[in-house]
């Protein structure tokens, strides 16, 4: 067998990105079978000398770790939990129902708009989210026993972390008046003559440039005009799953929200194929905070101010409009060709968010979830607060705060449930090299409790803003981008991809043709009026 070095570090490096396992680990086991020395991480991500201070060795075994590797800053992906409420052998999840949908209790019409409808995940009964304690009939199907539940006092259940749930389906019933999500600009909002509608066939698929947990990402040409974009692609296959509509929809309004501001992607179109969904949305050239943190490890306070300022804009911004972000960490803050961040991926957002509601999901990458989520109670804001908090320690400390490197071979520590034990038990040590301003801002963003965390106050947002850490800061300049950023990526034109990881650009671009097997379970009419154009691009693009 004759396999190039190249290609089992491709292979290493995809397995490890997306089991979570450490990449030592895989090229151990790659080394054995192949029985030759190997090259340690140059030639994955061709980088400078100093990333081999992330993987220093070559492990002694298979499956064993290198003495100092860092395990803590991969890519992980985000989660969602299902909150289940079980009545008469019936397990009730909510549901915003698109289509026409009747009461089996009261035989009245379940309106679409949030979630006051409830479908059993066995035999598909649907109730009114008020009717659902009231309802006599048995479940159908109660035979069915799909998923691990834990009744608690009240009959709620909420689904247990297996591994195999990974649904990210927003269950959570309506906030009380939660105002209708914006209904998405429609294409008649357009000058009369510019309506244009978008489909594959206007765009060149170029590179493979990202993946997470639901989406790939190319990078795009529209033809007509030769401008650049991303185009984040998820298969309807995975979100057909009942409720997983809801998140898509989600996503879908954050986007067009996100077109006002200069930290967060914006929206240029949605279309879909019988298989597939398609958001193209604004191509961020310099690549994403975890791939340049693979290669720099830590950042100086300087840099890790700079990005810790900007996203507290972008996460304010959303805010004022009602929305929790909910999955802030490296890999969904991205680079411009400048050096400012972008905020992308708003699939785990809470829509309808006013100051003082609350919301409950269980949800997030686990890294990164607030000790709130963690204890059950209902939460607001303060969430994110908490993820900036995570993430500007990695920034500054090349490691996550929560790290259970040293617990890994321990397979009783190395688990997701002894991961939130440290996060909810865990004192937060702070690495002494950093400075006081610094520490004293991470304990502000990594204080257990939400009432008492630095942005959660009374004051909020302008807490954040006085902080010593944030002295040097000039908000208004950094709002219009007048500060300069301290790292510019490197980039030989409009089109370089050296900030993406050579994993994805090397794949192959082509979506896989449909497949009629799939398609035929899929309910289109789930995704009717998906097609959107955002008017000010379209107006943009007719100037060219
Ligand atoms: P998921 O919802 O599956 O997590 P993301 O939207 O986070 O998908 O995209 C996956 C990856 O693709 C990101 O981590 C990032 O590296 C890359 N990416 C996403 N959007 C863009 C964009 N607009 N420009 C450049 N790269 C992007
Ligand atoms: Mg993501």
């Amino acid at each position: 067998m004759h396999v190039s070095w190249t290609e089992v570090v491709k292979e290493c490096a995809l397995q490890s990105w997306y089991c979570g396992l450490d990449l030592c680990n895989t090229f151990a086991t790659a080394r054995h079978l192949l029985a030759q020395p190997y090259p340690i991480l140059e030639v994955v991500y061709s980088a400078p000398a100093h990333t081999s201070q992330l993987f220093p060795n070559v492990p002694p075994a298979p499956g064993m770790s290198c003495a100092g590797e860092d395990r803590s800053i991969y890519r992980r992906g985000a989660r969602r939990w299902r909150k289940l409420y079980r009545v008469n052998g019936h397990i009730f999840q909510a549901k915003r129902f698109n289509r026409r949908a009747f009461c089996a209790f009261c035989q009245d019409r379940i309106w679409g708009l949030g979630r006051q409808g409830f479908k059993c995940i066995q035999c598909k009964l649907l109730v009114h989210k008020k009717c659902h304690k009231l309802v006599q009939k048995p479940c159908s199907s109660e035979h069915v026993d799909p998923v691990e539940i834990k009744d608690d006092a009240n009959g709620e259940s909420t689904l247990g972390r297996a591994s195999s749930v990974r649904s990210r389906a927003d269950p959570e019933p309506p906030l009380p008046d939660t105002p209708p999500a914006p209904a998405p600009a429609v294409r008649e909002d357009l000058e009369p003559g510019s309506q244009r509608q978008y489909s594959l066939d206007d765009f060149e698929l170029i590179r493979v440039i990202g993946r997470g947990s639901y989406a790939k990402v190319l990078m795009v040409e529209l033809k007509r005009t030769k401008r650049v974009y991303a185009m984040k692609v998820i298969k309807k296959a995975l979100v057909t799953d009942d409720e997983d509509i809801d998140w898509v929809q989600t996503e879908k309004h954050v986007f067009e929200t996100a077109s006002n501001h200069p930290f967060l992607v914006g929206l240029h179109s949605c279309f879909q194929t019988p298989s597939r969904l398609f958001f193209v949305i604004e191509f961020v050239r310099g690549g994403d905070l975890m791939f340049h943190m693979q290669r720099q490890r830590r950042l100086p306070e300087e840099h890790a101010r700079f990005y810790a300022a900007e996203i507290s804009l972008a996460l304010h911004f959303l805010h004022e409009r009602g929305v929790i972000y909910r999955d802030l960490k490296l890999d969904n803050v991205l680079l411009d060709h400048e050096g400012h961040i972008k905020l992308t991926d708003y699939g785990m957002c809470k829509e309808g968010v006013r100051p003082g509601d609350t919301t409950s999901t269980f949800c997030g990458t686990p890294n990164y979830i607030a000790p709130e989520i963690l204890r059950g109670e209902e939460y607001g804001f303060s969430v994110d607060w908490w993820a900036l908090g995570v993430l500007t320690y990695e920034m500054l400390a090349g490691r996550s705060p929560f790290d259970i490197a040293q617990a890994a071979d321990n397979p009783d520590q190395n688990t997701e449930d002894y991961l939130f034990q440290v996060i909810l038990e865990k004192t937060i040590r702070i690495p002494r090299s950093l400075s006081v301003k610094a520490a004293s801002v991470l304990k502000g963003f990594l204080n257990k409790s939400p009432s008492e965390r630095l942005g959660c106050g009374e004051s909020g947002f302008m807490d954040i803003v006085q902080h010593p850490f944030f002295k040097s800061i000039e908000w208004e300049m950094l709002e219009q981008k007048q500060v300069v950023p301290p790292f510019k990526p490197r980039l030989e034109g409009e089109r370089d991809l050296a900030n993406f990881p050579p994993e994805f650009t090397d794949e192959p671009v082509h979506l896989t043709p449909d497949n009629d097997n799939v398609i035929a379970d899929i309910d289109q009419s789930e995704f009717e009026g998906f097609e959107y154009v955002n008017p000010l691009l379209m107006s943009l693009e007719d100037c060219v």
